[in-house]
């Protein structure tokens, strides 16, 4: 089957117009294809070639419809870095259809009803950035949205400077936000809360459809993949920065990446996002915002589910299934197998360790899966070495008390501990290639996206130190 092939459907249609415009999109100028995914268009069932679609960059550019394909916009509303938004919705997002459970999408494709000030593009950088950490993230296990291809053009888009307009075809199992529902709350229209809710059961939570309390049911199942998600965040050290309820997935996945950032040092407390002075959305604030965050959905969904019953589930839920996700992946990440419950205080001490000792978070636990006793190689990366030695002896007392191979143990850790993370820098520099017309740097970066966990000796220059002048920088939110 090839990708033009496909016959979309569009259910989010069917709703009644108040929650879409139906919108054409605005083509680029000569646009060119730059990156596809194999991996991602496996999911929608092409096993054909994308490269040799000649209706690709048409489909991209809105200037070919695929069959049965509508285009629309979604109307949404959200907090915003705390403040309520009564009408946010797809700006510069423009929507193809359904086909296969995955809705497509294209960022970057002109105004729509809901653009504001906004001129509905993307500039080439981030469009780069969200195509590839959207197949990174999947490919280090995190419920995301996806990415199929990425085109350029020549359209010119202001921002602090001129740049180039891109557009990334986007896809996603759901592209309803928490902000969506906030939207019809606002407005009082709560029987549309109810079509949207029986809509989002039908789409994300079959399993509910007609079952008992169903409503307080799908609470409960955003809570928990909500929290899952979130604790995988952490334990990559990924930083969303702009965790406004509007870019809140409504099926608890990652969407809408803007200025994110992998740590390069642990650092508890970094902020990725230049515009978030008061570090609302720094790393160790994402689970307490996601928290924050479903408690604002519990109110949007006053309506149909008893709010004090709703709270009671998220804080019946959401902590105990973080704790769970997260201190499981971190406990394998240390090689811990035998784990009791005196274990907890030797992470603690581990990421206390890690923020005196200044290293980067990712080099780190890949060094350690390789670790023999011998503690020259992850002193070695280490600015400050005294607190990284005392935890290693500690560490080297708890390990007596595993039961495998020193070898079983080094091949779990390598299979969770990534030897490839997109670091801005690394992002950065294909970035820089981009814009001199090289896109070489894009497909090697989604290979090591695709397996991140992998060894890929010819792309081992992407595993080097992070330079210090690029260390957890600060990004700007212009995209
Ligand atoms: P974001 O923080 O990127 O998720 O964007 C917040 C809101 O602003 C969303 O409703 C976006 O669709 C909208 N938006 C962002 N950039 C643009 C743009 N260049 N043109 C139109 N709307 C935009
Ligand atoms: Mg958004």
């Amino acid at each position: 089957m090839k990708f033009s092939q496909l016959k979309l459907t569009t259910p989010y249609l069917n709703l009644e117009p108040l929650f879409f415009d139906e919108v054409e999109p605005t083509p680029l100028k000569n646009p060119f294809l730059i990156s596809v995914s194999h991996e991602a268009a496996k999911l929608l069932g092409v096993k054909d070639s994308l490269e040799m679609d000649e209706k690709l960059v048409d489909i991209l550019n809105g200037t070919h419809k695929l069959e049965g394909s509508k285009t629309f916009a979604m109307c949404y509303a959200g907090h915003q870095f705390g403040y309520f938004v009564p009408r946010l919705g797809d700006g510069r997002a423009i929507n193809l259809g359904k086909v296969n459970g995955f809705n497509l999408q294209l960022k970057g494709a002109g105004q729509t009803l809901y653009s504001r000030q906004g001129d509905g593009r993307a500039v080439l950088r981030s469009s780069i950035r969200e195509y590839l950490i959207s197949e990174a993230m999947h490919g280090l296990g995190i419920e995301t949205s996806r990415a199929l291809a990425l085109i350029g053009s020549d359209t010119d888009v202001a921002r602090e400077r001129w740049e180039k307009g891109a557009i990334v075809l986007r896809l996603s199992p759901t592209w309803v936000r928490f902000g969506t529902f906030e939207y019809f709350n606002a407005k009082g229209e709560h029987q549309k809360v109810q079509t949207l809710a029986d809509y989002v059961i039908e789409e994300s939570f079959p399993h509910l459809k007609d079952v008992e309390g169903m409503y307080l049911k799908m609470y409960l199942s955003i809570v928990k993949n909500t929290a899952t998600t979130i604790a995988r965040w952490q334990s990559v050290g990924f930083n969303h920065g702009v965790m406004n309820t509007d870019n809140m997935a409504i099926d608890g996945r990652t969407i809408d990446y803007g200025p994110f950032a992998f740590l390069d040092d642990y650092e508890a407390n970094y902020v990725c996002n230049h515009t978030d002075y008061d570090g609302r959305y720094s790393f160790n604030n994402q689970p307490s915002v996601a928290y924050w965050n479903l408690a604002q959905l519990a109110k949007a969904l006053s309506s149909i589910v008893n709010y004090e019953m709703a709270l009671s589930v998220l804080d019946k839920y959401f902590g105990f299934t973080y704790e769970k996700e997260y201190l499981s992946i971190m406990y394998k990440k240390m090689g811990l197998i035998e784990v009791d419950e005196k274990d907890i205080e030797l992470f603690k001490w581990l990421l206390r360790a890690l923020e005196s000792a200044t290293i980067d978070y990712t080099l780190f636990f890949r060094t350690l899966s390789h670790y023999d006793g011998d503690k020259k190689p992850l002193l070695e990366i280490a600015v400050f070495q005294t607190p990284l030695k005392e935890w290693l002896e500690a560490y080297d007392i708890r390990l007596q008390k595993e039961k495998i191979s020193k070898q079983e143990r080094h091949e779990k850790m390598l299979a969770i501990n990534p030897k490839y993370i997109l670091k801005n820098h690394i992002l950065q520099e294909a970035i820089d290639k981009a814009n001199d017309s090289d896109f070489s740097m894009i497909k090697d970066l989604l290979k090591v996206a695709h397996n991140p966990y992998l060894e890929h000796e010819e792309l081992n220059h992407l595993t080097k130190p992070t330079p210090t002048r690029a260390k957890n920088i600060k990004l700007s939110c212009s995209s």
